[in-house]
C-alpha cells in the first residue's frame, strides 16, 4: 500500500487526519497530521473517500405490468355512450363493421365483446371499457427505491 502523501510503498501506513481530511501516510509523513490508527496491508477500511455503492441486481428487474380486465359494467358503459351519441345499435354495428346482433348482445351483457370489438367501441365512443387489475405485489425491497423513483420521473416526462 502506498503513502498518500509521498507515494512510497509501505507494509503498513498510518491513518492520519489533517485539516479534516483523512489520509494514509507512511511513518515519516504521519507527522503531517494527527494519527488515528495504524493500518496494515490486509485491511481495506482505508476511510479514504466514500465507498462505492454497488448496484443491486434488482435494478434490472422490470416492475410487473398491470393487468387490464373488461369492466364489469361494460354493457352499461356502451349503452350509455351510444345513447349519448344518438346512434342506433345498427349504426354502431355498421361503424365498427360488426353485426347488429352482436351490439345487442353486448349491451345486454349476454356477450363479452372481444378485445378488438371492445377497442373499436372504446375508440368510437371515446370511453374506457377496461379496468386495471391491481396486482397484490409484495412491498418493493429497499434496493429498488432508486429505480422506482427514476422510473416515476421517466413516466412523468412522457406526459
Ligand atoms: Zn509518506
Amino acid at each position: 500500500m502506498r503513502c498518500e502523501i509521498c507515494g512510497k510503498e509501505r507494509e503498513f501506513l498510518f491513518l492520519i487526519e489533517t485539516e479534516g481530511t483523512k489520509l494514509l501516510a507512511c511513518q515519516n509523513c504521519s507527522s503531517y497530521g494527527r494519527v488515528i490508527k495504524k493500518v496494515r496491508e490486509q485491511q481495506n477500511n482505508t476511510a479514504s473517500g466514500p465507498g462505492i455503492r454497488t448496484l443491486t441486481e434488482q435494478t434490472s428487474k422490470k416492475p410487473s405490468q398491470p393487468d387490464f380486465e373488461l369492466a364489469p359494467d361494460y354493457a352499461e358503459r356502451i349503452r350509455k355512450a351510444r345513447e349519448k351519441t344518438g346512434l342506433t345499435q345498427e349504426q354502431v354495428a355498421a361503424k365498427i363493421y360488426e353485426k347488429e346482433s352482436i351490439i345487442q348482445r353486448i349491451e345486454k351483457s349476454k356477450m363479452h365483446p372481444s378485445e378488438s370489438i371492445a377497442k373499436k367501441l372504446e375508440n368510437l365512443f371515446n370511453i374506457n371499457l377496461f379496468e386495471e387489475v391491481k396486482n397484490i405485489a409484495p412491498p418493493a425491497p429497499k434496493g429498488t427505491a432508486d429505480f422506482t423513483l427514476a422510473d416515476m420521473i421517466k413516466s412523468k416526462r412522457k406526459k
